[in-house]
């Protein structure tokens, strides 16, 4: 592979550009987690929705249960903060040591248990085992993410955590004002997604730089967050819906954090 910053060649699995010196390692998890991203849009559409029909009366996390939307949201917004809460954690407890760990491994667990994670995630109609699959997806999210948090320096972080909590913010309003507007975004966000990782792998392949697809793959994660949260809001209040919207969202948020790093942690070389 090549720098996208001054072109040199590097081996795979570098997390620095032996030439310049850049960070590569935010650029590749920023890739590897927008495919992630892609591949559970698939995996959510062949599994059919919860039927309201036959879910069980009493609350059990072994089985499906009906919660009003006040309590929908709740187990939403508890999970979503949970994802957050662990990677902060990890990355307070583990970064030093996990910037130690050889990344190209790391990379590669991330990418296995992150991907059985979305399976079992959307998959599952059980919300124990549906935020089983989160965890699988939230957790070596955290080990990746220690180690670009070390990569990137203070500044870097510091900025992409604020300008991802605005936007996502700003997001989560508009999807609330014109929510069937976002609603119908799925198809097109998908296509414009799936078109700009082909153009990405292209430009990965003639040596070009990354800023203008990490723009535009940033622009279309504003756009997922908007529809996961408008489509979160038409789903049935289960608290298997409940979870798995929370897995699709958390998955946005820090797609676009991680492009938002990408670019910042280049722009310092
Ligand atoms: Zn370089």
């Amino acid at each position: 592979m090549y720098c996208p910053n001054c072109g040199a060649e590097v081996r795979s699995g570098e997390r620095f550009c032996q030439n310049c010196g850049a960070p590569l390692a935010a650029q590749q998890a920023a890739d590897l987690s927008a495919a992630l991203r892609a591949a559970r849009e698939f995996s959510g559409a062949s599994a059919a929705a919860a039927p309201m029909e036959g879910l069980s009366e009493t609350p059990s996390l072994t089985q499906d249960f009906a919660v009003t939307r006040e309590r929908f949201n709740l187990i939403l917004g508890g999970t979503l903060l949970w994802g957050f809460l662990m990677n902060i954690l990890f990355c307070v407890l583990f970064g030093r040591a996990a910037a130690q760990l050889p990344y190209g491994a790391v990379t590669i667990a991330y990418v296995i248990l992150a991907f059985t994670g979305i399976l079992i995630n959307t998959r599952s109609q059980k919300p124990i085992w549906s935020f089983v699959g989160y965890n699988l997806v939230v957790l070596p999210l955290g080990l990746v993410l220690s180690i670009l948090i070390a990569d990137a320096g203070a500044e870097a972080v510091r900025e992409t955590f604020q300008i991802t909590a605005a936007v996502t913010t700003g997001m989560l309003l508009l999807s609330n004002w014109k929510p069937a507007f976002f609603a119908r975004m799925g198809p097109c966000l998908l296509g414009a997604l799936l078109l700009t990782l082909a153009a990405e792998l292209a430009l990965f392949l003639f040596q070009r730089s990354f800023e203008l697809t990490n723009v535009i793959v940033a622009l279309i994660f504003c756009g997922y967050i908007g529809f996961d949260w408008a489509r979160a809001q038409q789903r049935p209040c289960t608290a298997d819906n409940a979870i798995d919207s929370a897995c699709a969202l958390y998955l946005d948020i820090i797609n676009l954090a991680m492009r938002i790093l990408a670019s910042r942690s280049r722009r310092r070389d």
